[in-house]
């Protein structure tokens, strides 16, 4: 048995304003720890222009309804015309779980598993996170919409969350993360008597 497999999987949110860069620090955490176990939204909203079919699970209003109705999901957000949700994690045995929501979903998680870990992130600047929005291919009425609700969505995320990190260099904002994964491992794990 390892080390791992004699506690409760943990659960990492990682929260932010669009443009942050969230999925980038996501994407890099999961590449470099095998055991960290990336959860798949479930969204109404459609897949962009390029966006991989993995990247959510895509499902109509009456779909996503009905399984809230059922208890499916962790937590779950209305974020502007579209709903987004955590379904319940089934983790695999031996690795902990990372979540990339939105704040009001990292408050819900908070609420229902107080151990959970909250990262915010931060774009550099309100320029730079218009020009990451730009990139990606969001319109220009949503890049002003999402910008918009940036301070709200910050101030939130700054009282709930346990580290708060500037995203202006990938690689050092991915260590700073993992150092904080690694540190609440190993305060949860057991120590030889
Ligand atoms: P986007 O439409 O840009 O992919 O996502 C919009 C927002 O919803 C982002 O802040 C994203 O992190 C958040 N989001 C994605 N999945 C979930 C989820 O399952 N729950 C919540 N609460 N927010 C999510």
């Amino acid at each position: 048995m390892s080390k791992h497999d004699q506690r409760a999987p943990l659960t990492f949110v990682i929260c932010g304003a669009g443009g942050a860069g969230k999925g980038s620090i996501v994407a890099r955490l999961v590449e470099l720890d095998e055991t960290l176990w990336l959860s798949r939204s479930w969204t109404t909203r459609e897949q962009r222009p390029g966006e991989s079919d993995n990247a959510y699970v895509y499902v109509s209003r009456d779909e996503f309804d009905q399984h809230i109705r059922q208890g499916g999901f962790l937590e779950w957000a209305q974020f502007f015309e579209n709903r987004y949700g955590t379904p319940v994690p089934v983790a695999p045995s031996g690795s902990d779980v990372v979540l990339e929501i939105d704040v009001q979903g990292a408050l819900q998680v908070r609420e229902v598993d107080p151990a959970a870990v909250v990262v915010l992130v931060l774009p550099p600047n309100r320029s730079e996170q218009r020009r990451r929005m730009q990139r990606r291919g969001d319109t220009d009425d949503h890049v002003a919409k999402r910008l918009a609700k940036s301070d709200a969505e910050e101030d939130v995320g700054r009282v709930l969350a346990d580290l708060v990190v500037v995203n202006d260099d990938l690689d050092r904002t991915v260590a700073e993360v993992a150092e904080l994964i690694e540190g609440r491992r190993a305060d949860c794990t057991p120590r030889p008597i």
